[in-house]
């Protein structure tokens, strides 16, 4: 019931005021009194109109009121409090042959429930209406007592997102009341004239609006309301995407006065690696090479994306950029997301650089505790100049004093909060490299990757041989199995990828190694090992599985998607993945990438199994049809939209509250705009704005 005194429904029973009112606040993002103003309804009720109770139907959702005639507690089927209510005496068709009537059912219910419906006792009811047993009834009704003639509200009833043992009472009135209390909360931080001129409604008319709509709006206003593009939520998203830009700039001026190493490099450790490479640089290389060195020589923190399709050669612009930085006698940190990749950057480096008297610490979670201390030792005591690992490099308080450049491989795999903990690291000094070969979307270009400097490799190595790709139903799996045997047994190499099991990382284990046991029954007799990789495999074993591979002792490789990113054996030339139709593009697009890497032809069959859904089909038909990556992101983001590009589900945390990146991505645009003139013209109010909108959450946003 709206701003109601006593309300008897469980919830609020359950959770009085105050006590640990702050910590169920704070689950809903609310850190502060101020933030209630913006905490926003999902949807409304209407209690502004009471139906009569002869004129309730079936179907419809009402408000109606009537006088209790029983209550009493029925076992069956189950337990439940059972009330039935008719009109008051005296009104609405009392005492004529026909007598409404409505039953209140309750499944779950408080003895202050049962009691509260004593007959006789008038109560306001609200809920939905469906066809019961002795006709209509409604079951679990908001429901109070009320004295006759209890005025009624005049707005639309807000339902917040809540948290449990929070109820909609409870939230109703303190978000009314952190509303009232304080009239600076609902004031305008922009100026009168940019707000008409930018034609928005006035903060404190859109808040307003939002929280306490007017009944019986008309149906094309409760339909904007309702799908979020009325312009009281229009006022609301775009103050959200200006905060965020606001906040990026100030982000981005902060980076700009901060003083970074310079890293002039000598050249010596450069040239020796370019000469002792066994190829020449692409012209795209080159370029990328020399935006980079020039970064690195400037006094401002570089923070530069580095983007290139798989198998552009990101790796070793990013081994000639550490190398400058080691030249100038500072300390690089190379990480990767998965320690396969890290693992692998690690051993490409000590082959490139054999012998310049470099030394490289590799550092992973799960090494040794003693390889692991003198790894740390050796980079602490600044000895080691170089470290390569997964993230795990910057936990536990790894210490690089002389840190002067970071390198963070297949950034989109680490996403926003993990970009957040690499800066809050006190990493702030150091020159940044970020790689991917996801290109990121305009909107996230123009939002959270805003401050970033962005280097294309958009050039290929040349002696590619395409990949050829062929969609194979799993009905004829048998001829792939052989058609593989015939390529290993003439010496060809082959990944053969598990089918992906979201839901079960033991599952999907099983059947690695099942088909592992299914492979090397086929291959029987003919001399072709089978080897195994999956995520479960202790470092070491991953390592000697991945070098038996390198080697060619293994001639086909079962692994499930741990060989996802990043993987370099260039005698591998073919790619089998089972159930294809269960992966992303992204990840299609990457399993693919680890094949067509040297001279020989090179095959992807992707195994997919009948019915496929839509998106399946929709998925498959782009992978088939492209083999440029930033096409095939492209096609991605049509299908998927950008969201789950910023890793925000793993973080779990929203990244806007109101605006939707990809629907309101005009609105970015203009808020971007907007940013520019209002820090123009008014400082103190843009200040005041970020204040109201990220004055509780900050961090998270800068990230
Ligand atoms: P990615 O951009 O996907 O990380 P890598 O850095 O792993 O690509 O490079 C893919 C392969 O291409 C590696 O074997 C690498 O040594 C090789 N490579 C890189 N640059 C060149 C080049 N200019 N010419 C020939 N091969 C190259
Ligand atoms: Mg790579």
């Amino acid at each position: 019931m709206p701003r109601a005194k006593a309300a008897a429904t469980p919830a609020a029973k359950r959770a009085p005021p105050g006590a640990g009112l702050a910590e169920k606040l704070a689950k809903l993002g609310i850190a502060r009194e101020a933030d209630l103003v913006l905490h926003m309804p999902l949807r409304y009720e209407d209690h502004t109109r009471l139906t009569p109770l002869r004129d309730v139907k079936v179907g419809e959702t009402v408000q109606t009121e009537g006088v209790v005639a029983d209550t009493d507690i029925a076992y069956r089927p189950r337990r439940q409090l059972v009330s039935r209510i008719e009109p008051a005496p005296g009104e609405d068709g009392q005492g004529r042959e026909w007598r409404a009537q409505l039953t209140l059912r309750f499944f779950s219910f408080y003895p202050s429930q049962q009691k509260a419906l004593q007959p006789g006792a008038r109560v306001r009811v609200y809920g939905d209406v469906r066809e019961g047993y002795f006709g209509p009834e409604i079951v679990h009704p908001q429901f109070r007592v009320v004295a006759p003639g209890a005025p009624l509200p005049d707005r639309l009833t807000p339902v917040y997102p809540t948290t449990a043992g929070l109820s909609q009472e409870t939230l109703r009135s303190v978000i009314a009341r952190a509303i009232a209390a304080d009239a600076s909360r609902t004031r305008d931080t922009l100026p009168e004239e940019l707000v008409r001129r930018w034609r928005q409604w006035k903060f404190g008319d859109a808040v307003e609006f939002l929280h306490h709509p007017p009944p019986r709006l008309p149906a094309i206003a409760q339909k904007s309301l309702d799908a979020r593009t009325h312009p009281a939520w229009t006022r609301l998203k775009f103050d959200e995407l200006l905060a965020q830009q606001l906040s990026m700039k100030a982000h981005r001026e902060a980076r700009a006065s901060r003083r970074a190493p310079v890293l002039t490099g000598t050249g010596a450790l450069t040239s020796a690696l370019l000469a002792r490479l066994p190829f020449k640089l692409t012209r795209a290389q080159q370029r990328v090479v020399r935006e980079i060195a020039h970064d690195l020589k400037r006094t401002t923190p570089m923070q530069r994306l580095l983007q290139g399709d798989v198998g552009s050669g990101k790796t070793v612009v990013a081994a000639l950029a550490a190398l400058q930085a080691v030249e100038s006698g500072r300390q690089v940190a190379f990480m990767a997301p998965t320690e396969i990749l890290a693992e692998q950057h690690y051993r490409k480096l000590a082959v490139w650089l054999e012998g310049s008297g470099v030394p490289i610490a590799w550092l992973s979670g799960s090494l040794p505790a003693k390889a692991r201390r003198e790894a740390r030792e050796a980079l602490a005591s600044g000895a080691a100049p170089f470290a390569v690992g997964t993230h795990a490099l910057f936990q536990e308080g790894v210490e690089m004093p002389k840190l002067g450049f970071v390198i963070v491989d297949e950034q989109h795999r680490f996403g926003v909060a993990q970009r957040l903990a690499l800066r809050g690291k006190g990493l702030a000094e150091a020159h940044q490299l970020m790689m991917s070969a996801t290109p990121i979307p305009r909107t996230l270009a123009m939002t959270f990757y805003a401050d970033l400097d962005v280097s294309v490799l958009d050039e290929m190595p040349p002696g590619r041989t395409p990949v050829a790709t062929r969609l194979v139903n799993q009905k004829r799996r048998a001829e792939i199995v052989a058609w593989v045997g015939k390529l290993a047994s003439e010496g060809r190499q082959a990944y053969w990828v598990c089918p992906l099991i979201e839901e079960s990382e033991k599952l999907e284990l099983q059947t690695a190694v099942a088909l592992h046991a299914e492979l090397t029954a086929a291959y029987a007799g003919t001399g072709i090992a089978v080897g195994l990789i999956h995520g479960r495999l202790k470092p070491d074993e991953k390592a000697a599985a991945m070098q038996a591979f390198i080697e060619g002792r293994t001639g086909v490789l079962v692994a499930t998607t741990v060989i996802e990113v990043g993987v370099d054996v260039p005698n591998a030339s073919v790619m089998v993945i089972e159930h294809a139709e269960r992966f992303g593009l992204a990840q299609l697009h990457q399993l693919r990438g680890r094949v067509g890497r040297g001279s020989t032809e090179s095959t992807c069959v992707l195994l997919f199994e009948e019915p496929l859904t839509d998106t399946a089909k929709a998925r498959l038909r782009v992978i088939y049809e492209h083999h440029d990556g930033f096409e095939i992101a492209r096609q991605d983001l049509l299908i998927r939209g950008p969201g789950e590009f910023l890793g925000a589900r793993q973080s779990g945390e929203p990244l806007l509250r109101f605006a939707d990146l990809e629907r309101d991505a005009p609105m970015i645009e203009q808020a971007r705009d907007a940013a520019d003139e209002l820090l123009r013209r008014d400082p103190e109010a843009a200040k005041a704005h970020v204040e109201r909108w990220l004055g509780g959450r900050q961090e998270f946003i800068k990230a």
